[in-house]
This record gives C-alpha cells, sequence and structure tokens, in this order.
C-alpha cells in the first residue's frame, strides 16, 4: 500500500488540536503508520519547503518560514490507506487557503485563517496540516523527516 507525508504544524499545537485532526484522519479511513514529535530545524524545514520558497512570491518567504518553523514543534505522520492516498490527503486537508476549503475538510473545519488577510500582513497563512503533492514527495519528504 502507498502511504503519504503528514505534518501538523506548530498552529496545529498552538491550539491544541492535534488528537482531534488524528482522529477525524482515522475516522476517515485512513492508519497511522507511524507519528512522531519533533522540534524543526532549519535545514529540514528549508529541505521540506525548497520548491515552495522558490514559487510562491511572497516578500520575505524564507524569513517568514524560519520564524513559523524553526525551534517549533510539529507531529510528522506516515499516513496510509487502500486509495490513491496521496491524492485522497490532499482532498481531505482542503484548499492552502481555509477560507476557500471545502468546509468538511480538515483545513475548512478547523482553520480560522485567511490568506488573503496573511497576504496583507507579510505572513504564512496558517492552515493547520502539511501533506504531500505527488508520490515522489511522499517518498523524499518521509526520508527528510523520519531520518
Ligand atoms: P500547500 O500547503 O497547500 O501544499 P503550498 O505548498 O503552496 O501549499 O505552500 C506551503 C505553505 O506556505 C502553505 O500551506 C501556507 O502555509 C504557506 N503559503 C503558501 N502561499 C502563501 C501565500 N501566498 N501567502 C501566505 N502563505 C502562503
Amino acid at each position: 500500500m502507498k502511504s503519504t507525508f503528514v505534518m501538523l504544524k506548530p498552529d496545529a499545537l498552538q491550539r491544541n488540536l492535534v488528537d482531534l485532526i488524528l482522529l477525524e484522519f482515522k475516522q476517515a479511513g485512513y492508519t497511522i503508520v507511524r507519528k512522531q514529535l519533533k522540534t524543526v530545524d532549519e535545514s529540514t524545514i528549508l529541505a521540506h519547503y525548497d520548491e515552495v520558497i522558490s514559487r510562491v512570491q511572497l516578500p520575505h518567504f524564507r524569513e517568514r518560514i524560519l520564524e513559523t518553523f524553526v525551534n517549533q514543534d510539529v507531529v510528522i505522520a506516515e499516513i496510509t490507506k487502500d486509495d490513491d492516498v496521496v491524492n485522497s490527503v490532499r482532498t481531505f486537508i482542503g484548499k492552502t487557503n481555509p477560507k476557500e476549503a471545502d468546509p468538511s475538510s480538515i483545513r475548512g473545519k478547523f482553520g480560522e485563517d485567511d490568506m488573503n488577510v496573511a497576504i496583507k500582513e507579510g505572513r504564512l497563512v496558517q492552515n493547520l496540516v502539511h501533506a504531500s503533492d505527488s508520490d515522489e514527495s511522499a517518498q523524499s519528504e518521509l526520508a527528510l523527516w523520519f531520518k
């Protein structure tokens, strides 16, 4: 069975939503193969968001990523299901902007932020969870974070 990489970001931990979000995954039929609490270091988060840093046009995006993640706690997880798990988890978590995310998705249900406000304030939008966007990134992100 294929698996994907999921990270519960610092805002999920700050809002005490980790157990609730993982329960949502389980109730939707996903299996959590392994999970770990991690304190993020600079080299790991820069490697993780390498492609995003070159794509997203937000000013000082790299610095904002470092401020948001370095020395903060996250929960990383390998998640599997007997389906096209990478794509199904992307749908399950919902759109990047919680304001536009489907209300049944994780970001739609629990997210409180709006990307347009975040952009105006020059910061990352808080959307609780990351999930890999392809089989290749799932494999490289699992190897990077569970090393
Ligand atoms: P996703 O997490 O949905 O795959 P991206 O890979 O495009 O989205 O971006 C990574 C993360 O960076 C997003 O989850 C979000 O927290 C933040 N982000 C991306 N684009 C913006 C933006 N234009 N303004 C603020 N934050 C952003």
